[in-house]
């Protein structure tokens, strides 16, 4: 059996299964502080049996460099107590097993690029949620530098309907986060995007961010599709309008435009803890 942990700033999902794309058992447990939501799932683990190996597709910052001596730790996020915390040595010693990990969003862009078949040419997973974050798989591997991408910290030009607005990232206000995430969305309109009044163009707005993204996704990493998910993606048309939105910046120029799918996710909800499992199967062959 395999097993793998969906981590975010909210809830844990836990899994485990026989193969990546057959789930035996799952569980979910509210994120709290460390110590009691790690003990709590590891106690669900080691009630379902011997696992062979664990996969973990964590929220971050997280540290991915194998010669670091903090790899597997989430490093500096402001979510408290979570900073510094060694979730992948934790696991690897309470279970006894090989640890996979890597970020939430690079897990469910490893699980969308096996869902997408044949049609390889390389996918961008993005969460548009309470923060905005992408992962990426090129040549079939998920993308890492000296860390990760942080694609939801790119600046996009302003719509002409939204130069007041001053953003609400702490860091770089006005980023992509700081413009398009559910509460830059509440905090201009004081309610979801499918809450919004018919005319109003607050979906077209933050289609046009997103789709300003996917402009940029295509430019620098030449993918052919690009996968988008998260709370804020749930509002009705919004993926339909950021794929013709970025048809249009696009306007017929990039080789291999003609390829470009902007799509949800063919997985659902089950993108980020079926990548989850796929780690834990890259870790048990390693
Ligand atoms: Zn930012």
């Amino acid at each position: 059996m395999l097993g793998g942990i969906e981590a975010g700033g909210t809830k844990f999902v836990l899994a485990v299964g026989p193969s990546p794309d057959r789930i035996a058992a799952r569980h979910t447990i509210a994120t709290r502080d460390p110590a009691t939501t790690l003990a709590e799932a590891s106690d669900w683990f080691a009630g379902r049996g011997a696992l062979s190996a664990l996969g973990i597709g964590s929220f971050g910052p997280v540290d991915l460099d194998h010669r670091s001596a903090r790899w597997g730790f989430i490093t500096n996020t402001p979510k408290p107590g979570w900073a510094d915390c060694d979730i992948a040595g934790y696991f690897g010693q309470a279970l006894g097993v090989p640890v996979g990990f890597d970020t939430d969003v690079n897990a469910a862009a490893l699980a969308e690029h096996a869902a997408a078949g044949s049609a390889d040419g390389g996918l961008a997973y993005l969460t548009i949620g309470t923060g905005i974050g992408g992962g990426m798989v090129l040549d079939g591997r998920p993308v890492h530098g000296i860390a990760h991408p942080e694609i939801g910290h790119i600046f996009p030009r302003r719509h002409a309907e939204d130069r007041e607005f001053a953003g609400t990232c702490p860091r770089h206000a006005d980023c992509l986060e700081g413009l398009a995430s559910g509460p830059a969305i509440l905090a201009r309109w004081g309610c979801s995007l499918s809450e919004l009044p018919a005319g109003h163009p607050g979906t077209a707005i933050i289609a046009d961010y997103i789709a300003q993204t996917c402009h940029t996704l295509f430019a620098c990493t030449a993918v052919a599709q690009i996968v988008i998910g998260g709370g804020v993606a749930n509002a009705p048309g919004l993926v339909e309008q950021v794929a013709l939105r970025a048809r249009e910046y696009d306007a017929g120029y990039f080789p291999g435009g003609s390829q470009h799918r902007i799509i949800r996710p063919r997985l659902g909800n089950d993108a980020g803890i079926t990548g989850a499992l796929m780690l834990a199967a890259a870790a048990r062959k390693a």
